[in-house]
């Protein structure tokens, strides 16, 4: 998985069926390393670039306590967020997503893990303030409101547009209520982060 070494994060990913967040069509391409459709011209995140992203949130091998996922699209990131972290969080701003999602995780059972609708650039202040924060969609910058929510000491990592080609993946760490250390890692592909809800 692409120089992703972290063991519980490989596990879970080896653990989440992908297929079960896919049209039946799809299946056969389930278990390649690629993004493919899931409908209102969004994808599923390559599971790879998960794998790297959700790596990345983990500070040392402490499991991840309280977080925040920004773009639920069809559930997949968010179950595997599910069996590593206490409490999981995941925003979608496009309802039939947000209602596919809902369907897909069903069958999981998964107690930890609360799905909304929403805009995601607002974050969820009722539950904040979140340990770790992922975007699954790149913005030009990172919204203010997420840098709020972090905790002191928190992760957030996300793709953020270099220009309207390129993207990197950025790892923020909070150091204090106002610093925030940056880090610029992978380029990455990811679809665009909007506002509103539809
Ligand atoms: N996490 C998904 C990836 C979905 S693609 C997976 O497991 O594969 C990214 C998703 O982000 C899309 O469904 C898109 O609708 C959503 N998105 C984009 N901007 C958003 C915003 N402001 N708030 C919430 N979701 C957003």
């Amino acid at each position: 998985m692409a120089g992703v070494k972290h063991a519980k994060t490989l596990d879970a990913i080896a653990t989440v069926p992908r297929h079960a967040f896919m049209d039946a069509g799809l299946h056969p391409q389930a278990y390649e390393d690629s993004a493919l459709p899931i409908g209102h011209q969004q994808t599923i995140s390559k599971p790879s670039v998960v794998a790297r992203m959700i790596e990345l949130l983990h500070k040392s091998k402490q499991p991840l306590n309280k977080v925040l996922e920004i773009g639920t699209g069809c559930g997949y990131q968010a179950a595997v967020l599910s069996l590593l972290a206490d409490e999981v969080y995941s925003i979608e701003r496009i309802r039939p997503l947000h209602d596919l999602a809902r369907d897909n995780l069903r069958p999981f059972r998964i107690k930890n893990l609360r799905l909304i609708y929403g805009d995601g650039i607002l974050g969820l202040p009722q539950a904040a303030p979140f340990d770790s924060i992922i975007l699954a969609a790149a913005g030009l910058g990172i919204p203010d409101a997420l840098l709020d929510q972090l905790a002191i000491g928190g992760r957030l990592v996300a793709p953020v547009a270099r220009n309207a080609k390129e993207q990197q993946l950025l790892l923020i760490e909070r150091v204090s209520s106002h610093r925030y250390q940056r880090t610029a890692l992978d380029d990455v592909f990811f679809v665009p982060l909007q506002s509103g809800v539809v």
